[in-house]
């Protein structure tokens, strides 16, 4: 989970537009508006956890509506989510970060320790203890590992999709470390993808590259904080 600026973009206000019309006639807020705007804010991600790789899009809203209706069609409690994450989230984590507001990375480090089987851990240390900040740690544990068997099942591709990405980040940075000139130059900016907010996994990314913060000073520039 990585923070996400709510951009009133074109395709935001057509989104905000839409919103407003379902509401007054009570249809859904599932419009292509929303959806399409979702996209392009959340950069095809699940803001919960960062993947890509994603075959079931549903749209999250960050607090539940059942007791207040408004929320339902309100765009700054629209989130984009998978359905692993969602179904996993519904309603049991009240409240969690707003990602759109806060920079949850000053407030949770993401690692993954280890390298193989059961010396692998993936790990959302506390770096604050207020509740909010408690609640989006363990909806991450849980949506990492997972809750009923299936759900363990979809946390291990999960884990596997980001193992491969974290694997191919570090190899681009073993290789931009003995890169010359030009070729560093290249890598420099394919390295700055990596970690820009569009990238899969970012936090995990950021937070290796912010753990040898004094072999990458450079690179600790395309880290917001
Ligand atoms: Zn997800």
């Amino acid at each position: 989970m990585i923070k996400i600026e709510r951009k009133m973009t074109e395709k935001a206000r057509k989104a905000v537009e839409s919103l407003e019309a379902a509401r007054i006639k009570k249809r859904s807020y599932n419009t292509p508006q929303v959806n399409a705007a979702l996209q392009e804010m959340f950069h095809g991600k699940c803001y919960i956890c960062e993947n890509k790789d994603i075959t079931s899009y549903q749209i999250e809203h960050l607090y539940p509506y059942s007791k207040n209706i408004d929320l339902k069609y309100d765009w700054n409690n629209l989130f984009l989510s998978c359905a692993h994450c969602n179904n996993i989230k519904l309603d049991k984590y009240e409240p969690i970060i707003d990602c759109t507001k806060e920079n949850v990375e000053k407030s949770i480090a993401f690692r993954k320790k280890g390298y193989f089987g059961t010396e692998e851990e993936l790990l959302f240390e506390l770096l604050d203890y207020r509740e909010t900040t408690k609640n989006t740690q363990k909806l991450l544990r849980e949506v990492y590992y997972g809750t009923t068997p299936q759900k363990k099942m979809e946390a291990k591709i999960l884990r596997r999709i980001l193992r491969k990405e974290l694997s191919t980040f570090k190899e681009y940075v073993r290789e931009y470390q003995e890169a010359e000139d030009e070729e560093k130059e290249d890598l420099r900016y394919l390295l700055k993808r990596q970690l820009g907010d569009a990238s899969p996994f970012a936090a995990f990314k950021r937070w290796l590259i912010r753990d040898n913060k004094e072999a990458f000073p450079e690179l600790m520039a395309y880290i917001d904080s």
